[in-house]
């Protein structure tokens, strides 16, 4: 977003610098007779120093930083909506170039300070509890819009705070947008980028085989998190309706695989709803799927969204699926609520929004 000290702006054509930032940049810099040095500095004001636009380079002499800002867009969105629960936690509602919205958050936990990032707008795989489904998948982010999610929240922490974790479990499903994910990831990881390590980035998939062994064979330095969501073909199939052509067996060959190749503890989502798949016979077949496993099973109790049927069981129901899986000598995790105010569960907060601005037309 320009300043109004930006004595140039930049076209709005202009190249998104975030999209591909080496990329971008090297020839930039080679034009003008700066070297890899200026790059560098450049590098360290966006990830490390947290600049919140080219002005405040400091240290770029003032015609470098004029012609920075009218050769690349720094930031395509711009924030709908920035809510903050008492818990910490912060929330940003983005308006996308094309009018599309995504949700990013922060969740502070100790000295832990972690950013849920969107890949898509919309979703495609319809579980039938999520509030990003609902409407379908209207497109893939681009690598610049993934990035740009890590910065903004980035500019959100106090200058003592540092983004230690990433998680891509904001809207739309990571695996079906790879191309895009992988380089941003890459931007979180790199010592000049984010400097995030690979341990503390993951990524949450439905399942999808094609993709999970993409990404084991080709970059197996995250964990990776699988939506479960049942214990047996006949549940998935109605909570999750990809499912349907996808077996819970081909699922977990690919994390098994990932695995051996990653050496990371997996992780095994599980939303719990009421009746569906909470009942005791349901931790044990769990139990029995997952046997042998070096896996964590992140049991999430289901977080009401509007419109939806769907009920969060009680705490005696939550205890009894807990202790099951626990008898059986399985890591379990039931995830905090964290940001319910604010409607922190992915998808919710577009959602309200885009049922409100209907409401009003
Ligand atoms: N597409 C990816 C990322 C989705 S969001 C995936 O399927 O894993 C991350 C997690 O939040 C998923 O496990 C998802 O099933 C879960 N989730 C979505 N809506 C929820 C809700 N209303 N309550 C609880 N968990 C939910």
């Amino acid at each position: 977003m320009p300043t109004r000290a930006d004595s140039r702006v930049a076209h709005p054509a202009a190249p998104h610098l975030l999209d591909a930032v080496d990329r971008l940049l090297e020839p930039w810099c080679r034009e003008r007779g700066q070297g890899a040095y200026r790059l560098g500095q450049i590098r360290g004001w966006l990830f490390a120093r947290r600049a919140a636009d080219y002005q405040a380079m400091s240290d770029l002499p003032k015609t470098v930083r004029d012609e920075l800002a009218a050769s690349f867009a720094l930031w395509t969105t711009s924030v709908a909506r920035h809510t903050q629960a008492e818990d910490g936690t912060e929330k940003l509602l983005l308006t996308l170039a094309d009018g599309g919205q995504v949700e990013c958050v922060l969740l502070r936990d100790r000295v832990r300070r972690t950013i849920c990032i969107s890949t898509q707008v919309g979703c495609g795989m319809g579980c039938v509890f999520c509030a990003s489904g609902l409407d379908g998948l209207e497109r893939n982010l681009t690598t610049g819009e993934i990035v740009e999610q890590m910065l903004r929240l980035q500019l959100l922490l106090g200058p003592d705070e540092r983004l230690s974790h990433i998680v891509v479990m904001g809207m739309g499903e990571p695996l079906a947008n790879l191309d895009a994910l992988l380089p941003a990831l890459e931007e979180a990881h790199r010592p000049d980028g984010l400097g995030i390590s690979g341990r503390r980035i993951t990524i949450s998939t439905v399942g999808l085989p094609k993709p999970m062994r993409r990404l084991a064979d080709s970059c197996p330095r995250y964990r990776l998190a699988v939506s479960l969501h049942a214990p047996n073909e006949q549940i998935r199939r109605q909570i999750v309706p990809v499912g349907e052509k996808i077996s819970l067996a081909e699922i977990l060959q690919e994390a098994d695989h990932y695995f051996d190749v990653s050496g990371r503890q997996l992780t095994f989502e599980y939303v719990l709803l009421a009746g569906l798949n909470d009942r005791p016979q349901d931790a044990e077949q769990l139990a029995d799927l997952l046997a042998g496993r070096t896996a964590l099973i992140n049991v999430i109790p289901y977080n009401p969204v509007a419109g939806l049927p769907y009920r969060t069981p009680s705490s005696a129901t939550q205890q009894s699926f807990r202790g099951i899986l626990e008898s059986r000598g399985l890591a379990v995790r039931f995830r905090h609520r964290k940001g319910d105010a604010i409607d922190a569960a992915c998808g919710q907060l577009r959602r309200r929004t885009l049922s409100h601005s209907a409401d009003s037309t």
